[in-house]
């Protein structure tokens, strides 16, 4: 464990999105509004379709892909942190089909809204700040 971050809880938000809000963008975009520098963010509903990334870690590359269906959100999962002085969101979820087979990833731009109840917890105190760290060539939390 390289970092370590204590907070006060702040206010808690919830937020509906209607058919075709993109999940990620609205998300972000209420972090900047609010100025939320610190949280935790769950959600779940429906999606019209998913893009979705999954992290190579020998290529230390994304794949990206999409899911052109609709799909439940099994499972929204959340954090927001610092990223070049703006508040950066980051969330992974999972998706499942008519089937109850279930696909996920860390979710892109163009995870489109149908139905989408979300839950953010502000944190007070210093926000963890995303720099990067090039033992996974990703920006993650300093310490
Ligand atoms: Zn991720």
């Amino acid at each position: 464990m390289t970092a370590h971050f204590e907070f006060e809880i702040g206010k808690t938000h919830l937020l509906k999105l209607d058919p075709g809000d993109d999940i990620l963008e609205s998300i972000t975009a209420f972090a900047h509004e609010r100025d939320i520098r610190a949280g935790w963010v769950n959600f779940l509903g429906a999606v019209q379709r998913a893009s979705l990334r999954y992290y190579d870690q020998e290529a230390r590359e994304y794949r990206d892909f999409t899911l052109e269906r609709h799909l439940e959100v099994l499972s929204g999962l959340g954090n927001i942190s610092m990223l070049d002085g703006k508040p950066f969101v980051h969330i992974h979820a999972a998706f499942g089909d008519e089937s109850g087979d279930a696909y996920g990833g860390h979710i892109d731009v163009g995870c489109t809204a149908f139905l989408i109840e979300v839950r953010i917890d502000e944190l007070i105190g210093d926000p963890p700040v995303r720099q990067f760290d090039e033992r996974v060539s990703l920006p993650t939390w300093a310490g």
